[in-house]
């Protein structure tokens, strides 16, 4: 069978690995129909991810077909479509143990700290897969992880039907919180430095845009002035300096929540979230939130399909991350498809 591996940095190749097969009697082996490529496949193949040991198979958005199932699985048959949480805890921890595994003191994720979904087959725990429906096509059902991230993020927030949520930046995660956002039917405010960006994420239903090379949020609430602030904001860019631009403009008890990696350090004001008795929270991965998804997905309360921008096989997986980095503007989520 063929694998995609990362051998070092800037260096990733398909190639024959040997045929898996299941690795407990808990697992189930899945026959890999379709993946989304991420950032966090992205760092992996510049060098810039600190977990990754190399080589590594990436992948952590991928969905497939039951072929085998060990001995002690109960609830998966062969034959079912499945989509994989790719989060792996240990089920001890403090975190663990309060019932928040994606925030576990030993987090591994498949596709960066050890190896992920993209290849032919692979032999996945019972637990980690989520049965869905067979009529949802293949390159949708893998993008519920990263539905699962917005799912998160907004929950974190507490999100009401009559919030105004503010979005920071609008690439795919950025997109995904928009579609789940609007599902919920709040107000949606998306912001981006491209114009392209900016285009598809009005497309995808975004009640306002905001290109903030060119407009400052002061002039967007004189425009808008029956818009008084925001009640939920989510930084979707992860740069230090987007709580400083977002604070400001949040109506009190308003809640903010953050998505980014940085190391580096805001400058934030605490006098606007004392004054305003702000919330802010951070958001990682997903806790529980896989069958949430799968059932607004089969509900068709949003579609996925919207932000794909190109699909490819994943042996082109190389003319797919050059694209992504050549032309990050005309992407939104690229979809890997693996039937051989
Ligand atoms: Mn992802």
């Amino acid at each position: 069978m063929k694998a995609i591996v990362i051998k070092e940095p800037h260096k990733i190749i398909v190639t024959d690995v040997e045929m898996e097969t299941l690795k407990s009697n808990t697992d189930v082996l899945i026959q890999v129909k379709s993946g989304g490529i991420c950032g966090s496949d992205m760092h992996g193949y510049h060098g810039t991810s600190p977990f990754i040991n190399y080589p590594v198979v990436p992948g952590h958005e991928f969905s497939g077909l039951v072929t085998e199932v060990g001995s002690e699985v109960k609830k998966i048959k062969v034959g079912d479509h499945v989509s994989v949480d790719p989060v792996i805890s240990c089920g001890t921890c403090y975190a663990c143990q309060t019932g928040r595994y994606n925030v576990c003191s030993d987090l591994k994720v498949r596709g960066v700290h050890v190896d992920g979904g993209f290849k032919e087959y692979v032999s996945i725990p019972e637990a980690s897969c989520h049965k869905i429906n067979e009529s949802i096509p293949w390159e949708v059902a893998c993008l519920v992880e990263p539905f699962t991230i917005a799912s998160q993020s907004l929950s974190r927030g507490g999100i009401r039907q009559n919030d105004t949520v503010y979005i920071a930046g609008a690439g795919p995660i950025g997109l995904t919180i928009l579609l789940t956002a609007k599902s919920e039917g709040a107000t949606v405010i998306i912001s981006d430095i491209s114009d392209k960006k900016i285009e598809r994420a009005k497309k995808l239903g975004a009640d306002y845009v905001i290109n903030t090379t060119k407009t400052s949020f002061e002039e967007f609430f004189k425009k808008n002035s029956h818009l008084a602030g925001f009640t939920l904001a989510i930084d979707a860019v992860g740069h230090p300096s987007i709580i400083e631009t977002i604070l400001p403009n949040m109506l009190p008890t308003g809640r903010v929540v953050l998505l980014g990696f940085l190391k580096t350090p805001s400058n934030l004001i605490q006098m606007e979230v004392t004054k305003k008795e702000l919330d802010i929270k951070g958001s990682r991965l997903s806790c529980d939130k896989f069958p949430i998804v799968v059932d607004r997905i089969e509900k068709k309360l949003f579609d996925p399909k919207k932000i794909i921008s190109h699909t490819f096989s994943f042996t082109d997986v190389e003319d797919a991350i050059q694209l992504l980095i050549n032309h990050p503007d005309q992407c939104a989520k690229i979809v890997l498809t693996f039937d051989a």
